[in-house]
C-alpha cells in the first residue's frame, strides 16, 4: 500500500512503450488536464535531488527516474549517512551531491540540482519545501501536501518568493484510466452526474511508524489514502464542495491513539452532486470509485494502485488503458514545464484545496456538525 505494507498491485515496473503509449493517450484525451506538447520544451534532463529516502523513494521515484526523459537524479537528502554510501555506491552519486536535511542550504551551489522532490514525512513538508526553496530550488512535495492550511500556505509563499514552481505528488493527474473517466463524465457520455462514491483504505503494519504519530503525518488514514477518492471526486465532479459531514471511529485504541482509524465523510457540490467517500487503516480491500450518472454509471475498482487500474461502464464497456509509470510521467511533466516555464497541471494552490477540505471533514468529526466550505 501506500507504505509498502501489503499493496498487491506494486509489482514490477511497465515497459518503456507502454510508458510512452500511455502517455500520449493522458496528453491527447482530456479536458480536465492541460494538453502539453513534447515539443514545446527544450530537450534537456532536469538534476532530480531526492529528499528522504525511505519506501517512497527507494521502490518507486528512485527505479522511475530511470524512466523518464527530461530528469536525472542528481543529488540526495538524508539524515542516515549509511544509506547515503547505500544510494551513491548504487547510483553512482559524488559526495558533492549528497546533503543531510541540516545542509539544504548548500544546494543553492550545486547548480547541477534543478528540483528537490520531498519524499519525506508530512509534518515536515513545509520544512524541506521551504529550504529548497530558499536555496534556489523548484520543489515537486509528496501527498499531502502538509498536516495544515497554515503550512500549504506558508509552502505556496516561499516558492512564489523564490520564484520557483511547486508541485504536488498526485500522480494520479497522469494516469490514463482516470482521465478517461474524467473524460467520460465532462462529455456525459454515460449522462449528467449525480453521486460520486469514492475509497481507499488498508491494513496499517508497524504500529512505530510516522503515519501513526499525528505531528508527522496529521491524521490518519484521510491524510494518508483517503485523500485519493476526495481527489477522484474533486476531479471526476469539476467541482468545489460546499459542505461536509463527517464520522470517525476507532477500534484498536492503543495502534490508533493518536489518529482516526476508520473515517466516512459526505460532501455537497453546487451542482448538486452528493459523494461519499471512506477511507481505513483497520482492513484492506477498498480501492475504488463510482460514479452514478442520471441514465448510468462508471466505476474503477481497482482505482488508485501504481498498476492495473481497470474499470466498467453501464454500456457494458471496459475501461483499460495501458499501464504506465505514474511517478516517471509526473516527474516529466514537472520537468517540461520547468523548462517550458508553462504552469503545473498540480501545483501548491491543488494541495492547498484538499487540505481545506480535510481540515473541514476533520472539524465535522469533531463538533459532530456539517461544516460549509463557501
Ligand atoms: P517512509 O517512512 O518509508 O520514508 C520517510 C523518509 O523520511 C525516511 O527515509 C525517513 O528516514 C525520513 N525522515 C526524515 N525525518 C524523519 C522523521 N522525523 N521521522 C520519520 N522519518 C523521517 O515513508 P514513505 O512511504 O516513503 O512516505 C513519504 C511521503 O511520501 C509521505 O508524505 C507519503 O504520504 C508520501 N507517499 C506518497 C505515495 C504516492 O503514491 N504518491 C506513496 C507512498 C507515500
Amino acid at each position: 500500500m501506500e507504505n509498502g505494507d501489503s499493496f498487491p498491485l506494486m509489482n514490477s515496473l511497465p515497459s518503456r512503450r507502454h510508458f510512452l503509449k500511455a502517455s500520449a493517450l493522458a496528453a491527447a484525451a482530456l479536458p480536465f488536464i492541460p494538453k502539453f506538447s513534447l515539443a514545446a520544451a527544450p530537450k534537456r534532463k532536469l538534476g532530480f535531488a531526492l529528499c528522504g529516502l525511505g519506501n517512497l523513494s527507494t521502490n518507486q521515484i528512485a527505479p522511475a527516474l530511470q524512466e523518464t526523459e527530461y530528469c536525472k537524479l542528481a543529488g540526495i537528502i538524508t539524515g542516515t549517512p549509511e544509506k547515503a554510501r547505500r544510494w551513491q555506491a548504487q547510483y553512482n552519486l559524488p559526495d558533492h551531491s549528497v546533503y543531510s536535511y541540516d545542509t539544504m542550504s548548500k544546494l543553492a551551489d550545486n547548480p547541477d540540482i534543478d528540483v528537490v522532490y520531498v519524499v519525506t514525512p508530512n509534518g515536515l513538508h513545509a520544512d524541506h519545501t521551504i529550504a529548497a526553496a530558499k536555496a534556489g530550488k523548484h520543489v515537486l512535495c509528496e501527498k499531502p501536501m502538509e498536516v495544515s492550511v497554515e503550512k500549504c500556505r506558508q509552502m505556496i509563499d516561499a516558492c512564489k518568493t523564490a520564484g520557483k514552481q511547486l508541485a504536488i505528488g498526485y500522480r494520479l493527474h497522469f494516469e490514463p484510466n482516470h482521465q478517461e473517466c474524467i473524460r467520460l463524465v465532462r462529455e456525459q457520455v454515460l449522462g449528467s452526474l449525480k453521486f460520486i462514491e469514492a475509497g481507499f483504505g488498508f491494513a496499517i503494519g508497524d504500529p512505530a511508524q510516522w503515519r501513526l504519530k499525528k505531528e508527522l503525518s496529521g491524521g490518519g488514514p484521510m491524510m494518508d489514502v483517503g485523500i485519493y477518492a476526495l481527489q477522484a471526486m474533486r476531479y471526476l465532479s469539476g467541482e468545489e464542495p460546499i459542505s461536509v459531514s463527517a464520522l470517525a471511529t476507532t477500534n484498536d485504541k492503543v495502534k490508533f491513539r493518536d489518529i482516526e482509524e476508520s473515517l466516512t465523510w459526505q460532501m455537497a457540490f453546487p451542482s448538486g452532486v452528493l459523494a461519499n467517500g471512506n477511507t481505513t487503516y483497520g482492513f484492506s480491500g477498498i480501492n475504488r470509485f463510482s460514479a452514478n450518472t442520471d441514465r448510468g454509471w462508471l466505476a474503477l475498482n481497482p482505482a488508485y494502485g501504481y498498476h492495473g487500474i481497470s474499470g466498467s461502464r453501464s454500456d457494458g464497456k471496459t475501461i483499460r488503458l495501458a499501464d504506465m509509470n505514474q511517478f516517471a510521467a509526473e516527474m516529466d511533466d514537472f520537468a517540461q514545464c520547468i523548462l517550458g516555464n508553462r504552469p503545473t497541471r498540480v501545483p501548491g494552490e491543488e494541495g492547498l484545496r484538499d487540505m481545506k477540505v480535510i481540515s473541514a471533514i476533520y472539524e465535522s468529526v469533531r463538533t459532530g456538525k456539517v461544516v460549509n466550505l463557501t
